[in-house]
């Protein structure tokens, strides 16, 4: 059958069979089907979904479209985490290094920026010669020598989701239950994991605004890695407000350099600390969550982590300077504050917005082609509950371009929600699956 009449199936709140989800993606991958009829096809999963059998066949076929990565022979079990996206979140550099150092083998495949939402691949890339572009046999012997490597979808590895990954940001098909469920599951299962944490991101700053949708692609995902006999996790987490300070790259990866030299943003530990302790439970290095928790804050303590990222530096070829010298990274011509334009209590953010904002002074991409400036960003410096004076800072804001600057403190004022009264606390860690 044709492209165009398996879109039209779709398109009508049809099924697919698995043979003609794989053609269609081996079409995609082989460049018979093209961008236009891939993205029609993402907007009709968009609005008519996919059952579990369609699902589980694009899965399986995106996950074909490249190598799988063989760690057999690494010993250990091997266990990953990957979150669904959110403002802010620099765990993954923080929390892979002192996973690894605490004895669990932690292969990694990451994504760059996808709307208005950060990308691990884009943090690493401030890290001045640092490759993300890995082979196979590269990727393997990273593992086995430094119990981690951390790299990128390439044409070898999870092609499907390499290229449908920066379709479906230009074309407003990323919040899709179905969709994030296979891109994130492919590459996952497809980097040899025995096991894998997922952070469930919820609330303003996340694809799913709501607890009901979160759990929903929550349990999608541990479903699809259940088919696969993989282990599967997933805890929820706040995205009602950026995690951290900074939000950005360069900024970022320099929060996460913190949190491995014991400092950095309580939340930014609290997350790393949670979601390292049940990578060891998953990988058998802890006996329960307190005991994982317990051997995470000991890797903070000693610098194992921080030794860890320094080796994984050297050996990916970046330059490890960066963890002592934040000038190692790219900085900013300009820094600046944003002030505050009224006065009262600061509410809450749509963090979306604080994401876009971003984007628009250059930490992201607006079209899959736009460079990114890894030296701009924002730092908060205000959560929800402060109190603000109209002219008080809400934000440092680090620019090269002085039109990017102003549209981007536009959209971060009116993203800043500024009332009477002080929002109750909502927890980190708002719910687990299974
Ligand atoms: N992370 C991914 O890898 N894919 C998505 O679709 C969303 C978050």
């Amino acid at each position: 059958m044709r492209a165009v009449d398996l879109i039209r199936i779709k398109r009508d709140g049809g099924h697919l069979t698995a043979a003609q989800v794989r053609s269609l993606v081996e079409g995609y991958v082989a460049q018979a089907v093209g961008d236009d009829q891939m993205a029609a096809f993402a907007m009709a999963v968009f609005f008519c979904g996919m059952s579990s059998d369609e699902l589980s066949a694009l899965v399986r076929a995106m996950i074909a479209s490249g190598d799988v990565i063989d760690l057999s022979e690494v010993p250990g079990i091997k266990v990953d985490k990957h979150s669904t996206g959110g403002v802010g979140d620099k765990i993954s550099l923080c929390l892979a290094p002192l996973v690894a150092s605490c004895g669990v083998p932690v292969p990694m495949i990451s994504g760059r920026g996808l709307g208005h939402t950060g990308g691990t691949l884009d943090k690493l890339a401030a890290i001045p010669g640092f490759r993300t572009d890995l082979d196979v046999d590269r990727f393997g012997r990273l593992v086995a020598d430094h119990g981690l490597a951390l790299c990128g979808q390439t044409e070898r590895l999870v092609p499907a989701d390499r290229r449908l990954y920066a379709l479906r940001d230009v074309t407003a098909t990323v919040e899709s239950i179905p969709l994030i469920a296979a891109s994130i599951m492919s590459k996952k299962l497809a980097e040899g994991i025995d096991g894998l944490v997922l952070d469930v991101k919820v609330g303003s700053g996340a694809f799913m605004k709501s607890m009901e949708d979160a759990t929903a692609l929550a349990r999608t995902m541990i479903e699809i890695g259940e088919q696969m006999n993989k282990t599967v996790r997933a805890l929820l987490t706040n995205m009602d407000q950026p995690l951290g300070r900074a939000i950005g790259n360069a900024n970022e990866t320099w929060e996460a350099i913190e949190v491995l030299k014991g400092g950095g943003p309580a939340d930014v530990v609290e997350l790393t600390i949670e979601l390292g302790a049940e990578m060891l439970v998953v990988g058998k290095a802890a006996a329960d969550a307190s005991d994982g928790r317990r051997r995470m804050r000991q890797a903070i303590a000693d610098g194992r982590g921080l030794d860890r990222m320094r080796a994984i530096i050297e050996a990916q070829g970046g330059d490890a300077r960066v963890l002592d010298r934040r000038e190692a990274m790219p900085v900013a011509a300009h820094d600046d504050v944003v002030r505050s334009t009224s006065e009262g209590v600061v509410v809450g953010f749509d963090t979306e917005a604080v994401g876009r904002a971003a984007m628009v002074l250059g930490a992201g991409r607006a079209r899959s082609t736009d460079t990114v400036d890894h030296a701009v960003g924002f730092e908060m410096m205000v959560r929800p509950g402060t109190e603000v004076k109209t002219g008080d800072a809400l934000a440092r804001i680090a620019y090269n371009d002085e039109a990017k600057r102003a549209s981007a403190e536009q959209v971060f004022l009116a993203a800043v929600q500024i009332g009477e009264a002080a929002p109750a606390e909502v927890p980190l860690v708002r719910g687990r699956c299974p």
